[in-house]
C-alpha cells in the first residue's frame, strides 16, 4: 500500500491547483449568479487535457487511471465545482458506461466528441416518478422499422440542452414486444422528437442546467442501442455509473477543502478579543474536526478510486461498496466542512461578497444527486447483509 503520489501525479495536481486558482475562480461566482454555462473553460479544460483522460489509447485518449481524474477534480472544485463537474462527466457517467459496455462505434464517436469538441455527455436517468426507485421508470425505446421510437420524459438532467450526446435509460420493447428490461440509447441533442422542457431554478452548481428531457415519437437508428440485456442490462449499466459516485465525491470533498482552506488563511487575520481567531481553542478544535473529516473523505474517495476494476478496454469501474461509502460519507462530511468554515467567517460568511455561501449551496447537492445517501446506506446495508 502506498500513499504517495509519483511525479506525474503531482504535476497533475498542481497544474489542476494553479488552472483553478488563476483561471476558474474569478469567474465562479459569474456563472452562479448568470446561470450560465462556462463553455470557455470547458475549452481550458480540453486544452489542457483534463476532458477524457480515461479514453482509452485506441481512440486518442490518454487512458489515465482514474485515481487522475480524482486529483484533478478535487483540485478544480477548490475553486469552481461547476467546473469540476464538467470534468467529472467528460470522464465519468454516461462516458464510462458506453466505454464500458457500448460498441465500438460508439466508444470511438463518443471520443472524438469529447475530446475534439468538448461534449460533456448527459446520463438520462431520473423521471418525474422514478427516482431512487429507477425501476419504475416509464421512458420506453420501442423497435420499429429497423431502429427504436423513443418515448418519455427525463427530468433533472445535468447538461440538457447543452450535452450533443446523451444517454437515456428506457425500458427496451423488441419488435415481437417483448419487454427486453432496462436498456441504455443515445440520444443526439437535435433529433427530432427530442426537446427541452423545464430548466430547474436549482439551489447550487447554476453554471450547469438541469433540465427536462422530452421525448415524443423520437426515432433513433438501431446503432445507437448502448446495452440491451434483459438479464443484467440495468446492473451494467449501474456498474457503469458507480464512476461517476467517485467524481462527485472528489467535487464535494475540493469544495469543502477549499472552503476550509479559506477559513484557515481568515482565521490567521481576523482579530477578535485582542486575539487572532486561530488563537481560540475552540475554534482551532472545529478546524481540527473538519480536518479529519476531510483527511478521512479523501482516504475513502482515493481507496475506491484506486482500486477500481479494470474491464476491456481499459476502463475502470470502481466497486459498488467501495464506491458508495466514498459517496455517502463524503456528502456528508463535506457539506459539515464547509458549513464549519463559513461559521468561522460570521456575518461576512452569509453574504454574497465571499465564495462561502455558493460553496455551501453547492456542496448540499453532493447528498442528492447521483443517489442520495440513503440511497447509497442502502447498497452497503444490502453488502454487509446479503439476501438470505
Ligand atoms: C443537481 C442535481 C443533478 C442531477 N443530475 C442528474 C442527472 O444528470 N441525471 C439523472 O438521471 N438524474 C440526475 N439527478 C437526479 C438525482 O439522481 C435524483 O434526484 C436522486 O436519485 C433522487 O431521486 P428523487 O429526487 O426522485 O428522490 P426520491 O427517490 O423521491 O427520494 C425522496 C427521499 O426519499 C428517500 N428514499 C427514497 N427511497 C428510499 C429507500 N428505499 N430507502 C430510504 N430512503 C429512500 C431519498 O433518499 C430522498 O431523501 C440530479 C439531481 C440533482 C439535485
Amino acid at each position: 500500500m502506498d500513499f504517495q503520489l509519483d511525479e506525474a501525479q503531482t504535476m497533475l495536481a498542481e497544474m489542476s491547483d494553479r488552472m483553478g486558482r488563476e483561471q476558474f475562480a474569478p469567474k465562479a461566482a459569474r456563472w452562479d449568479r448568470e446561470h450560465e454555462y462556462p463553455h470557455e473553460n470547458v475549452e481550458a479544460l480540453r486544452r489542457a487535457g483534463l476532458l477524457g483522460m480515461t479514453i482509452p489509447k485506441k481512440f486518442g485518449g490518454p487512458e489515465r487511471p482514474l485515481i487522475d481524474v480524482v486529483l484533478a477534480i478535487e483540485q478544480i472544485a477548490k475553486y469552481c465545482g461547476v467546473t469540476a463537474r464538467i470534468v467529472v462527466e467528460t470522464n465519468m457517467g454516461a462516458l464510462g458506461c458506453v466505454m464500458a459496455y457500448g460498441s465500438e462505434a460508439q466508444q470511438r464517436e463518443l471520443a472524438r466528441r469529447v475530446l475534439e469538441d468538448g461534449d460533456k455527455p448527459a446520463i438520462g436517468m431520473t423521471e418525474p416518478g422514478a427516482g431512487t426507485d429507477l425501476t419504475a421508470l416509464k421512458t420506453r425505446a420501442v423497435e420499429r422499422d429497423g431502429g427504436y421510437v423513443v418515448d418519455g420524459t427525463k427530468h433533472w438532467i445535468t447538461g440538457g440542452g447543452i450535452s450533443k450526446t446523451n444517454l437515456i435509460f428506457a425500458r427496451v420493447i423488441d419488435r415481437e414486444g417483448r419487454d427486453q428490461g432496462i436498456g441504455g440509447i443515445l440520444v443526439d441533442l437535435g433529433t427530432p422528437g427530442f426537446t427541452i422542457g423545464r430548466v430547474e431554478d436549482a439551489m447550487g452548481l447554476r453554471g450547469i442546467p438541469e433540465a427536462e428531457l422530452i421525448f415524443e415519437n423520437c426515432a433513433v437508428p438501431a446503432a445507437n442501442l448502448v446495452v440491451c440485456d434483459p438479464k443484467d442490462g440495468f446492473k451494467k449499466l449501474m456498474n457503469g455509473y458507480n464512476a461517476q459516485r467517485i467524481g462527485a465525491s472528489s467535487v464535494a470533498l475540493g469544495i469543502a477543502r477549499g472552503a476550509h482552506d479559506l477559513a484557515l488563511e481568515y482565521m490567521g487575520q481576523r482579530v477578535a478579543f485582542g486575539k487572532k481567531l486561530k488563537e481560540f481553542q475552540g475554534l482551532d478544535w472545529m478546524m481540527a474536526e473538519s480536518e479529519m473529516q476531510l483527511e478521512a473523505a479523501r482516504l475513502l474517495v482515493y481507496r475506491a478510486a484506486c482500486n477500481a476494476r479494470l474491464l476491456p478496454n481499459n476502463v475502470m469501474l470502481p466497486q459498488m461498496k467501495e464506491a458508495s461509502i466514498a459517496k455517502a460519507f463524503t456528502g456528508h462530511a463535506a457539506f459539515e466542512v464547509v458549513s464549519e468554515s463559513l461559521q468561522m467567517f460570521g456575518a461576512a460568511g452569509y453574504s454574497r461578497e465571499l465564495p462561502l455561501e455558493r460553496m455551501l449551496r453547492d456542496v448540499r447537492m453532493f447528498q442528492i444527486g447521483g443517489g442520495t445517501t440513503q440511497a447509497q446506506l442502502n447498497m452497503i446495508a444490502r453488502s454487509i447483509f446479503p439476501p438470505g
